[in-house]
C-alpha cells in the first residue's frame, strides 16, 4: 500500500518495525493515521497494534532515540504512548479481543489476533491495518473492505452494526462526529442501528458526548453533524432543549420558520467566518429561548417575546447539564445570545448615538463577535431581503466605529463605582447603591452629563438627595470644578 508519508515519520515506522522484529511480535499500523494518510488529511498520531506485549514495544523503540524517550504506559490496558520532539504521538496496544456487559462500555479484554483487534474497531475505514514487518512491510490488511468504503465516502461498521453500538454507544456519536469531519455518509443500515440504538447512550459519560460534540462544531461544516444527530433521534437524548427548536406550526395561516434548521444554518454561516469554538456555541444557542416563549397573537402573528433573555438564562443551565466549562466562556456564551437582537434592532432610521453607546457598552470586547453572530443570523430565503439587511447592516457597522471613535466606549467604566458610592454614603451593598450607580451611567451614556468625574459626583449627589441620602460625616467633595457643566473633558457627543 502506497501511503505519502514524511521522512520522518518514515524513518518512524522503519524504526518500529525493526523493534518488532528485535523482540519477535508482529505489528501493524492501525486506526486514523492510515485512514488519514490514504485521503491526504493531517496526522499529529499513529496507532500501532503488535501481536504481544504493547508495552514492552514501546520501551524498545524509545530506547531507539537519543536521548531515550519517555514512556507513558497503563499495565491495567496494556497500552504505552510516547512522544517524539516535534510534538508526534504513537500509542502501542497488544492486539485484544473484547466482550462486553451490559451497563458498561468497558470492556472485559483478553489477549488477540490482529483479526481479533480489527473485529473491535468501529468502522470499517478505522480498522484497516498496514504491516510494518520485514516480509511484507506496507502490506494493507483490510479484512472489511475499509478501502472501498473510503473511496465511496461511507461510515460502516465491521459487523453486526447492533452490537457495536450496543457494546459501545460512544461509537455512534463518534459515527456522526467522522461523517461531519470528512463528509462521509452513515450507511443506511449503520444510521437505522443508530436510531434503535440511542437509548444505550445512557451509558455514557457526559463528558465524552460533549467532547465528540465539540469536535463536531469545530468541523468546517457542523450542520452535518446536527442534522444527523436529530435524525437519527441521539440529539433527542443528551440535548432535548435544541431538539424542541425544530418543526413549524400554522395557525390562521400564519407558519413560523423552522428553527432548528435555521439555527443550523446560523452555525455553518457563523462556521465559514469564525474558528472560534464559542462563538459557535453562541450561534448554536442563540433561539434556544424560542420553544418557550412562542406566542401566537391574533392579528399580529407568531412571537418569541424575551427569547433573548430566556436563551441566556438557559444557556448558563445547558452549560452545567452538557459540563462545558463554567468559566468566562460560558459567560461569553451567555452574553452573546443576550445581546443577539441588539444590533439588528439598530438598523431601523432614526436610531440615537446613545442607543449605539448602550450597545457598546454592554458587548464590549465582544461586539465585533456579536456583529458577526448578527450577520449570520440572517438567512431568509428572500435573496432581495438579504441584500437589504446586510445594507442596513453595513450602516450600523460605520455608525458603531463613528460612535466608538468619537466616544471610546468599548472598555469604559463610569469614573464612579459602586465601592465609592458605599464609602461615600457609608452604605452596605443595597439596592440604592445599585440605583445611583445606573443613574450615572445611564446619564453618561444618554449624553445628559458629561463624562467625567465631577459631572458624575455631583449627578451622584442629586440622585442620592432624591432617595433621602446625604454623604457621610467627613466626607469631603471631590469635584474640582464647582459647574461640570463648563468642564470639557470627555463629553460624549449629544444625541442627534
Ligand atoms: P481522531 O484522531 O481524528 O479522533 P482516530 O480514528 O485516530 O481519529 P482515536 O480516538 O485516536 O481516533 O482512535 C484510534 C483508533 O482506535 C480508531 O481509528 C479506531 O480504530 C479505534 N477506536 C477508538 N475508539 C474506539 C471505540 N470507541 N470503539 C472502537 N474502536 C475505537
Amino acid at each position: 500500500m502506497d501511503i505519502v508519508c514524511t521522512p520522518e515519520e518514515q524513518k518512524l515506522l522503519t524504526q518500529i518495525g525493526s523493534a518488532a522484529q528485535k523482540l519477535n511480535v508482529p505489528c501493524y499500523l492501525i486506526g486514523g493515521f492510515v485512514r488519514d494518510k490514504i485521503i491526504g488529511r493531517n496526522t499529529k498520531d499513529a496507532d500501532i497494534v503488535c501481536v504481544g506485549d504493547g508495552i514492552a514495544l514501546a520501551h524498545e523503540v524509545a530506547a531507539l532515540f537519543q536521548p531515550k524517550l519517555k514512556v507513558n504506559f497503563f499495565k491495567n490496558f496494556g497500552t504505552a504512548q510516547i512522544k517524539l520532539s516535534n510534538g508526534f504521538e504513537v500509542e502501542f496496544v497488544g492486539a485484544r479481543k473484547e466482550s462486553y456487559r451490559e451497563h458498561s462500555r468497558k470492556p472485559e479484554v483478553e489477549i488477540g489476533t490482529l483479526q481479533d483487534d480489527q473485529n473491535r474497531r468501529d468502522f470499517t475505514i478505522n480498522a484497516m491495518a498496514i504491516s510494518l514487518n520485514k516480509d511484507d512491510f506496507g502490506k494493507l490488511v483490510d479484512p472489511f473492505n475499509g478501502l472501498h468504503d473510503l473511496e465511496h465516502k461511507i461510515l460502516r461498521t465491521p459487523l453486526d452494526p447492533d452490537i457495536t453500538f450496543s457494546d459501545d454507544p460512544l461509537r455512534m456519536m463518534r459515527g456522526i462526529r467522522f461523517a461531519t469531519q470528512l463528509d462521509f455518509h452513515l450507511f443506511p443500515e449503520t444510521f437505522e442501528a443508530i436510531k434503535r440504538n440511542k437509548h444505550r447512550l445512557k451509558i455514557v459519560s457526559q463528558e465524552r458526548i460533549t467532547d465528540e460534540l465539540n469536535k463536531i462544531m469545530n468541523a468546517p461544516i457542523p450542520s452535518i453533524g446536527f442534522d444527523l444527530l436529530f435524525r437519527t433521534e441521539l440529539l433527542q437524548e443528551f440535548f432535548p432543549a435544541l431538539a424542541d427548536l425544530a418543526g413549524t406550526e400554522m395557525i390562521e395561516g400564519k407558519g413560523h420558520k423552522d428553527n432548528f434548521y435555521h439555527t443550523l444554518q446560523v452555525l455553518d454561516n457563523v462556521a465559514a467566518r469564525s474558528n472560534d469554538l464559542w462563538l459557535r456555541w453562541a450561534a448554536l444557542l442563540h433561539d434556544i429561548g424560542k420553544p418557550a416563549t412562542k406566542r401566537f397573537e391574533p392579528g399580529t402573528g407568531w412571537t418569541f417575546h424575551g427569547h433573548d433573555s430566556v436563551g441566556e438564562r438557559m444557556t448558563i443551565k445547558l452549560f452545567r447539564q452538557l459540563r462545558l466549562p463554567q468559566n468566562e466562556k460560558m459567560k461569553y456564551v451567555a452574553k452573546l445570545v443576550l445581546l443577539h437582537l441588539r444590533p439588528i434592532s439598530l438598523s431601523k432610521e432614526d436610531i440615537t448615538d446613545s442607543a449605539m453607546r448602550r450597545l457598546l457598552f454592554d458587548a464590549g470586547d465582544d461586539i465585533d463577535d456579536l456583529m458577526v453572530l448578527c450577520e449570520s443570523d440572517i438567512t431568509s430565503k428572500n435573496k432581495q431581503k438579504v441584500k437589504r439587511f446586510l445594507a442596513n447592516f453595513e450602516i450600523v457597522k460605520e455608525r458603531l466605529k463613528e460612535v466608538e471613535e468619537k466616544d471610546k466606549i468599548r472598555n469604559w467604566q463610569p469614573p464612579i463605582d459602586g465601592a465609592e458610592i458605599m464609602e461615600i454614603f457609608n452604605l452596605t451593598p443595597s439596592r440604592e447603591v445599585g440605583v445611583i450607580k445606573t443613574a450615572v451611567r445611564e446619564a453618561i451614556l444618554d449624553g445628559h452629563i458629561a463624562n467625567s468625574y465631577d459631572a458624575a459626583y455631583t449627578f451622584m449627589l442629586e440622585k442620592a438627595a432624591e432617595l433621602g441620602l446625604k454623604p457621610a460625616e467627613g466626607q469631603k467633595s471631590k469635584v474640582k470644578s464647582q459647574n461640570p457643566d463648563t468642564t470639557d473633558d470627555g463629553q460624549l457627543t449629544t444625541d442627534n
